[in-house]
């Protein structure tokens, strides 16, 4: 059920003042320390931000698509940390579950994902299994009423705070691609999980990666989300959660572009060069109108897209082609910026310097460019055969 217009504009409008009142005030300790104060994210866990996607039932805010882009869009203007941090709870960490999960699995979770009292992760990648997920070798043995896992999974975002795990192993002995993987609910605490050292990245300091191992872990069989029917359908279920996904990946490129403008736009009409402000210059000018115009397409798009969704439609094509769009859009948005900074913005001390680096994550997870390239052209295929 949407919100009334009232109630979500009075989100919305909370959600701008917390961005700019406590976010972006904290972005530069957060960069610095690698790490988000326990106070701040006290604060985002009683706004509820961590259960934006969650259905009210389990105590979540059940934003529609629609609505949660435009959150997306709100919460993107501050550094990705914060993102990220509420990022696999409403996303790959709990769609799974909200979508194929079982009555049981949800009053399980859900609820405490909502409060953000549980994190959750998303277990895909491996060493040896990224574009091509569906080759991954993580094995997931039967015993009994139970399976025993074992691979090791690489790159997974919030891991060392997780609490919860949606890991995708191979259950058809024998089978190579994604026909034979299931997806099961691994807590963190079960016996046999270890975690590699926290990764160290190009941007995004304040979000954590690590890889997890998996070493005869014992799993019941109705942690198989949708229960022990749902055996080698796992990837059914990755798909569907990376489709939602991307148009909230893609709501948060529009988010961070329109930053990026917003910051080179102040920065142009206040430094003088040449006896007059930058933004006098139509060379500056052409740089700030294109990225005006792409951040505007890209919102369209994804507006668009959301509102289909949540009509019913099938969007893998487009939510495709906002993922592709709106992450290579706040790339060039994000090199003008440096640009229109010129030297000061390959220094630290202005925030460009930090997006520049942030934002080039996102034309690589939840499936690099050429992956959506690749989704886009096979549907268009299909379709028209
Ligand atoms: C910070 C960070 C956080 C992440 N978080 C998670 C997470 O929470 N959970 C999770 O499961 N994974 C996570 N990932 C993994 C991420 O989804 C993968 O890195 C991504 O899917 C790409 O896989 P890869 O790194 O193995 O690259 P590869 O698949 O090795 O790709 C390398 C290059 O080859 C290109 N390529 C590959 N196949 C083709 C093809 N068929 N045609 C043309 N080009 C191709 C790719 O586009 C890319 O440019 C994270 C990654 C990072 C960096």
């Amino acid at each position: 059920m949407p919100l009334d217009d009232d109630t979500l504009s009075q989100f919305l409008d909370t959600l701008d003042r917390f961005v700019r009142e406590r976010l972006i005030p904290c972005e530069a300790e957060v960069a610095e320390t690698d790490a988000i104060p326990p106070a701040l994210a006290e604060e985002i866990r009683t706004m509820g931000l961590f259960g934006m996607s969650i259905p009210q039932e389990y105590g979540g805010l059940g934003l529609t698509m629609a609505e949660e882009v435009k959150a997306a869009f709100v919460l993107g203007q501050a550094s990705p940390a914060f993102r990220s941090l509420i990022g696999t709870n409403n996303g790959i960490g709990s769609q799974g579950i909200i979508i194929d999960g079982t009555p049981e699995q949800r009053e399980r979770y859900l609820s405490r994902l909502a409060t953000g009292e549980l994190i959750s992760s998303f277990a895909l990648t491996e060493p040896d299994a990224g574009s091509d997920a569906g080759s991954l070798s993580t094995s997931a043995k039967r015993d009994g009423d139970h399976y025993v896992i074992n691979g090791t999974k690489r790159f997974i975002t919030n891991a060392p705070h997780a609490g919860l795990f949606t890991v995708f192993a191979r259950t058809k002995p024998g089978s190579t691609n994604s026909s034979g993987v299931t997806a099961f609910l691994v807590e963190g605490n079960t016996a046999g999980i270890t975690f590699g050292a926290r990764d160290r990245k190009m941007g995004q300091r304040g979000t954590h990666t690590c890889d997890v191992i998996f070493q005869d872990v014992r799993v019941h069989k109705t942690s198989i989300i949708g229960g022990p029917d749902r055996e080698n359908q796992g990837f059914r279920t990755a798909m569907k959660v990376l489709d939602r996904g991307r148009l909230h990946i893609s709501a948060v490129c529009v988010g961070a572009a329109e930053r990026l403008i917003r910051d080179s736009l102040s920065y142009a009409m206040e430094r003088r060069q040449f006896g007059e402000a930058l933004a006098e210059k139509q060379l500056i000018q052409a740089m700030l109108a294109d990225s005006k115009a792409e951040a505007f397409a890209a919102r369209c798009m994804i507006e668009e897209t959301a509102r289909r969704r949540d009509s019913g439609q099938d969007v893998s094509t487009e939510a495709a082609c906002c993922k592709m769009y709106a992450s290579e859009m706040v790339g060039r948005v994000a090199d003008r910026a440096v640009q229109i900074h010129g030297g000061a913005g390959y220094m630290s001390e202005y925030s460009v310097e930090r997006f520049y680096r942030d934002v080039r994550l996102f034309r690589i997870y939840e499936g690099t460019t050429q992956i959506q390239q690749l989704i886009i052209a096979r549907n268009m295929i299909r379709d028209a055969a």
